[in-house]
């Protein structure tokens, strides 16, 4: 069974767009892309993702605990 995909936050107070996620990530997977008011938010192409959660483990938000 093929592994969920990460995910980098569910609300945007959850991602700073340090683009930590975007450099690590040895696939290129993440693009990071502008929302409406210009904040840049990383977006993981599911295809190019193999799941190696290098993304999850870099983040300073999900990792300040
Ligand atoms: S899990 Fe790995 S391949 Fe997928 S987006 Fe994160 S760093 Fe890239
Ligand atoms: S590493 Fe975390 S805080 Fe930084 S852009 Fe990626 S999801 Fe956002």
């Amino acid at each position: 069974m093929q592994k969920d995909k990460p995910i980098l936050f569910d609300r945007k107070e959850q991602c700073c767009g340090c683009t930590a996620c975007f450099a690590v990530c040895p696939k290129n997977a993440i693009t990071m892309k502008p929302d409406e008011e210009g904040f840049m938010y990383p977006n993981i192409n599911d295809e190019m993702c193999i799941r190696c959660y290098k993304c999850i483990t870099v983040c300073p938000i999900k990792n300040k605990l």
